[in-house]
């Protein structure tokens, strides 16, 4: 729901002590007259939402930006508001848990070789906004619309808006099998694409529950949580580059370009993989 940030109210001066009483009103009516006059360094009227806001709502329609009293958002086709950006410094766990849309977005995702994440927390993608998924995959098990699949000659179920998407990634693995072999075991014994269900040990949905994501050769892969001992983590992968390359291209991310390493996993975020999405720095 759209909350407003707490701010001072003039009313609030009623509250403050007698001696306070008088500078308190002075303060509220400085900020009055502060208001009707903007200073004369304000610049142009705020006309256009956030680029990176426009860019999201190319890749998912079932946003409309909107200019609200804290400043932009966006609204859902149920009618909820949102703001894009709520204001407030969040350390990463509480990114995962309270996400605003800019959250989504706060760590760069980055294609090229792939090369061992060593930054903590380094996840991009792994901070989802579970409303606009909601909204444009289905909020129940029931409403997500999922089709089949005929993957690499296995059977499989995504969601309806993302499957050209996955016969497109089909396609370019195909061609990279019939030239190179040994990339095919890799693709064999897939893991899962839709489940309806939660994150591990967690109460956040997984992007498994919206059909848009697909879990390769379990046993081909490096995942943190069962990596032993637990701590520290360190990444490991054996998926090879050319089958990221061919996701990537087709606007998958990849879970083994987190900290928290999960390398059989694929999800489609296109927005990651669009440079106009990138929030102003
Ligand atoms: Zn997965």
């Amino acid at each position: 729901m759209l909350t407003t940030p707490q701010t001072p109210r003039c009313e609030d001066a009623r509250v403050i002590p007698v001696h306070f009483f008088t500078r308190a009103w002075g303060l509220c009516l400085l900020s009055r007259l502060a208001l009707a006059a903007p200073p004369p360094d304000a610049g142009p009227p705020v006309a256009a939402p956030p680029a990176a806001l426009t860019c999201l709502a190319k890749w998912y329609p079932a946003l409309t930006p909107v200019r609200l009293d804290t400043g932009w958002g966006f609204t859902l086709p149920d009618g909820r508001a949102f703001p894009f950006d709520d204001g407030q410094q969040k350390s990463f766990s509480r990114k995962l848990e309270a996400p605003d849309l800019e959250d989504t977005l706060s760590i760069a995702y980055r294609t090229g070789p792939i090369a061992p994440v060593t930054r903590e927390d380094e996840d991009p993608g792994r901070i989802r906004f579970e409303p606009l998924f909601e909204a444009t995959y289905g909020a129940s098990k029931e409403k997500v619309d999922v089709v089949p699949l005929v993957f690499l000659g296995q059977r499989l179920k995504v969601h309806r808006k993302v499957a050209p998407a996955f016969e497109r990634v089909a396609a370019r693995l195909e061609a990279l099998v019939a030239k190179d072999a040994s990339l095919a075991p890799f693709l064999q014994g897939v893991g899962g694409t839709f489940a309806w269900r939660n994150i591990a040990h967690t109460t956040r949905r997984s992007a498994h529950s919206y059909g848009v994501s697909i879990d390769l050769n379990t046993a081909r892969s490096h995942y943190w949580e069962w990596q032993r001992p637990r701590t520290p983590v360190r990444w490991r992968n054996a998926v090879p580059q050319a089958l990221v390359d061919a996701f990537e291209a087709e606007g998958f991310i990849w879970g083994g370009r987190w900290y928290h390493y999960d390398t059989m996993h694929f999800e489609y975020r296109p927005e990651l993989l669009d440079a106009a999405c990138a929030p102003a720095r």
